[in-house]
């Protein structure tokens, strides 16, 4: 597993792709915040026209230098040959998708992976022709038996991001090969840090920037790593022309969040741990899912293909009233109540809002769940927060 090179990390994340000489010897590069670039002559014109993947002192659209010592050093990250920076993760998706494939195709989903990667393979997809077959990613025989002549792209995400289940990442690499189709995973959980999908024989890499490489809940961002060829390819397909780019402020910012995942990370992980304990010795919790916990049931391949987990998990609660999940929600001082995840702050999320409260089945455990974001928080301030929030539904059933 890559960074046990505690050094290489370091230098990738203070050094690596940084010019200081061209601007001043600032420690920090400048947010080169311009649309277009002065040229000089004709010939390196027509030059760029021909092939805007070569420079980045045409048009911000395409490329541009602030972002272009983001790409170097998420590049290194990931050991991937270059990757490209969306304006969101979300962009980042439908990109990678859509530019690999046309009318008549098919795609083989996980299922409960993201919202957006479900929309866009259920929903979107199929309006261009494109059918999608949805599998329980645990099991790989399921991808065998859904592989078809037409099948272009095994779509992963590992773990998923509400339910945590994992997929044998380099054994669904290896059978996609041996039928020439594309593997793209959605590495958000676990970022380069934890996971490494390119090394395990991964085409593409996705991670929402929004969370742990921006890290402060401020800016959102996306990014795609792989073979030079394939990022080309999305490039000129998907990217410049469709105007999916970062904004040259986002990924300064994302270059700053940068600088201190690994710190965020170890400490997101730490506390989550105390926080998983806490939560399997309470009377209300009726199950916890968290993918490095010595109880789940993939534990053994999380820690084959997963250096650690993150702050991200969730927990059922018993009960068989809506009211008491809204009381709980409702109840915490300190964790809020709140969408994403991968900042500094702990954030809850209350499945039972996905459906109508008069359409409230506790029979259905994830009416009953709760998605939770560990931040980097001390765990005891958050332990008395969880405290507060169990008293108060102590009466309730
Ligand atoms: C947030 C998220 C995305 C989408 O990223 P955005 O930056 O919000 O568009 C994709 N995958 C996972 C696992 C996520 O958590």
């Amino acid at each position: 597993m890559a960074y046990t090179e505690e050094k290489e990390l370091s230098f990738i994340l203070n050094e690596l792709g940084e010019d200081r000489d061209s601007y001043y010897n600032c420690i920090v590069p400048p947010i080169m915040q311009t649309t277009n670039f002065a040229i000089d002559t004709v010939d390196e014109l027509r030059e760029y026209f021909k092939d805007d993947f070569k420079t980045n002192q045409l048009y911000t659209r395409s490329r541009n230098p602030t972002v272009d010592i983001l790409r170097k050093k998420l590049s290194a990250l990931d050991h991937a040959e270059d990757c490209l920076v969306f304006n969101s993760g979300a962009a980042a998706i439908l990109a990678c998708i859509m530019s690999n494939v046309k009318s008549g195709d098919h795609i083989i989903c996980v299922k409960n992976s993201y919202a957006a990667a479900s929309y866009i393979v259920n929903e979107w997809a199929p309006r261009f022709g494109i059918s999608t077959t949805i599998v329980d990613g645990k099991n790989i025989e399921n991808f065998q038996k859904a592989i078809r002549p037409e099948t272009k792209i095994i779509y992963l995400e590992s773990p998923t991001s509400w339910t945590f289940e994992l997929q044998d990442l380099k054994a669904i690499a290896e059978l996609a090969k041996a039928h020439n189709i594309l593997t793209i995973c959605d590495n958000s959980y676990c970022s380069p840090l934890f996971q490494q999908p390119l090394a395990l024989g991964i085409d593409l890499s996705i991670q929402s920037a929004t969370k742990y490489i921006g890290g402060h809940s401020d800016t959102l961002g996306g990014v795609v790593s792989g073979k030079k060829e394939q990022i080309e390819h999305i490039f000129h397909t998907h990217f410049a022309e469709l105007g999916q780019s970062i904004q040259p402020f986002n990924a300064w910012l994302l270059l700053r969040g940068l600088r201190t995942i690994n710190l965020r990370m170890e400490k997101s992980a730490m506390v989550t741990r105390k926080i998983v304990t806490y939560l399997k010795g309470k009377e209300r919790v009726e199950k916890v899912f968290f993918p490095f916990d010595e109880d789940y049931p993939q534990i053994e391949l999380a820690k084959k293909q997963m250096k650690n987990a993150c702050g991200l998990l969730s927990f059922q609660l018993r009960t068989t009233k809506e009211e008491t999940m809204e009381v709980f929600s409702e109840a915490f001082s300190h964790i809020k109540m709140a969408v994403s995840w991968g900042g500094y702050e702990s954030l809850i999320l209350p499945g039972c809002a996905i459906k109508e409260k008069s359409a409230f089945d506790p029979s259905d455990p994830s009416q009953r769940t709760f998605r939770l974001y560990v931040g980097i928080e001390n765990p005891d301030y958050l332990i008395e927060d969880f405290e507060k929030a169990f008293k108060q539904i102590e009466k309730l059933q």
